[in-house]
């Protein structure tokens, strides 16, 4: 890839930080862990594609710490768990046969799996001895008859917020606008009922979060005719052209996939969440009303108060165990605003959100949210974290798989939100699970043992007693069980 093609991806117009900076995101500090390559943006966001297969054209770390990276579900096939890559060798680097090796690597994949499409994602080696990936690519689907698709998207030309872009580049030059819809069947469109297609770009079926949201689109008569890219398949990316709106799931990740298809096809976008009851009914008016059908709007309206009056009806029962509980919500992105909306639906109080990752507007979305008082926590550090926690006296910290020992050391319960989370929390339906866990995590009995004194300690100090020299007072020195919110707990001590 040209550096000036970089450059023209970095320099988003539809990205509302555009003018302060141009380097994708934040610049890894020593101790700090700040995420993946562009490789791992861009596989992370097309991987999902479930009837495609996916090759890494490089030596096997890159493909071996980043296969199946997300959980994101299929409802069909499974294709893209197979994790491919090239495996290239130092001699294959000497003896320059990199590029045939992927050739023969994609005849491989298309005779043993008869995929979709191949999908080839360029890595930082190939990339600095020059392999022609788009050559090789070209040859490949003409020798064969199945598209292959270069992903140009070597680690080194930046962060992974620009794989992303890179992974939508991808599609948008070479996928989308390349078939019509397949027409819907007769007995699929309900009587009266004008039907409508949409699609969702950045929504990744996380824990088979879409399949909360697709009845709800089933019974407004919209159809979905791609998800870029939760339980996707090949042919419905290259039918997105045709949709009346697109709604941008995630603010961060291919918003130049939703901008160029406004710009080629007239197709509006708009930026909404399904995470809440709020933001869900919102995102259901939002795609109502730009697709402009009086009936679909009443149909929605409808719908919206009937969910509406039903969840909140199931979610009273939980409230008193959870309202008023302190959370530190330590995410990025859209998440750190998302979440922030569905914690307050149920009478929570979040005491602070991280914005290490959020853009501008996130952050603003934070500040209507919670008001001028609220707390942003820009560094991510476990200790930085860990001293919020306390300062803050939250009950629960929510954030990222890996910020999970960090909270188990510190003895603090702790819920995943991101990527790797096992439960699904989109939609009304998400909303009873989010619920559902966060009450499980907050009333687990693990707590109060794990704050207890270990049972041999104190064993030790009956059966031995007091030592020569030990302070008669010997046994008042053992730490009463600490409690996160208690100001004689210290998670930096604990942790
Ligand atoms: S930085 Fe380069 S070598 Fe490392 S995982 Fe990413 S693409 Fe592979």
């Amino acid at each position: 890839m040209k550096a000036s093609d970089i450059a023209a991806l970095l320099d988003e117009p539809a990205c509302a930080h555009n003018k302060k900076e141009k380097s994708g995101c934040a610049r890894p500090k020593p101790g700090a862990s700040a995420g993946g390559c562009a490789f791992d943006g861009a596989q992370i966001a097309l991987l999902p594609i479930a009837d495609v297969a996916h090759i890494v054209h490089g030596p096997i770390a890159c493909a071996g710490n980043s296969w199946d990276n997300r959980g994101t579900r299929s409802s069909g096939p499974t294709l893209y768990k197979i994790g491919m890559t090239t495996d290239l060798s130092e001699q294959d680097v000497i003896m320059g046969r990199g590029e045939k090796r992927l050739f023969h690597g994609i005849k491989q994949a298309i005779d043993r799996y008869n995929p979709a499409a191949v999908f080839v994602y360029n890595t930082c080696v190939p990339a600095l001895i020059g392999d022609d990936v788009d050559a090789v690519c070209k040859a490949a689907a003409e020798r064969w008859g199945v598209p292959v698709v270069p992903v140009d998207s070597a680690g080194f030309y930046g962060t992974k917020n620009l794989g992303n872009r890179i992974a939508g580049e991808a599609m948008f030059k070479h996928v989308i606008g390349t078939r019509e819809p397949d027409p819907l069947p007769a007995d699929a469109v309900p009587p009266g009922i004008t039907v409508h297609s949409i699609n969702l770009i950045g929504e990744y079926n996380i824990a088979g979060e879409l399949w909360h949201i697709m009845p709800l689109f089933d019974e407004l008569g919209i159809r979905v005719l791609c998800t870029l890219s939760g339980d996707a398949r090949f042919h419905e990316v290259q039918t997105m052209h045709r949709a009346e709106v697109s709604m941008l799931v995630c603010a961060k990740a291919m918003i130049n996939v939703a901008r160029k298809i406004e710009e080629r096809w007239g197709v509006p976008w708009f930026e909404g969440s399904f995470y809440g009851i709020t933001d869900t009914s919102q995102a259901l008016r939002d795609i109502a009303r730009i697709i402009g059908d009086a009936d679909l709007i009443a149909r929605t309206e409808a719908l919206i108060a009937r969910e509406e009056a039903r969840v909140r009806a199931e979610l009273e029962v939980w409230r008193p165990r959870l309202e008023g509980k302190r959370v530190l919500l330590f995410t990025g992105g859209v998440k750190s605003w998302s979440v922030v909306s569905a914690l307050q639906d149920l009478g929570m109080n979040v005491v602070a959100s991280g914005t290490k990752k959020s853009t501008e507007e996130d952050k603003a979305r934070i500040l209507e949210l919670m008001g001028d008082k609220a707390i942003m926590l820009k560094s991510e550090g476990a200790r930085d974290l860990l001293n919020a926690v306390y300062e803050l006296k939250a009950d629960l910290l929510i954030a990222g798989g890996r910020n999970l020992y960090t909270a188990l050391k510190a003895r603090l319960p702790f819920l995943d939100i991101n990527q790797e989370r096992e439960f699904a929390y989109a939609g009304y339906e998400g909303m009873k699970e989010l619920v559902r866990q966060l009450a499980l995590t907050l009333e687990s009995p693990v707590w109060e043992a794990v704050r207890r004194p270990a049972p041999w300690s104190a064993k030790a100090m009956v059966v031995a007693g007091p030592e020569m020299g030990d302070s008669p007072d010997a046994e008042d020195d053992e730490p009463a069980a600490p409690t996160v919110g208690d100001s004689s707990f210290d998670p930096l001590a604990a942790a």
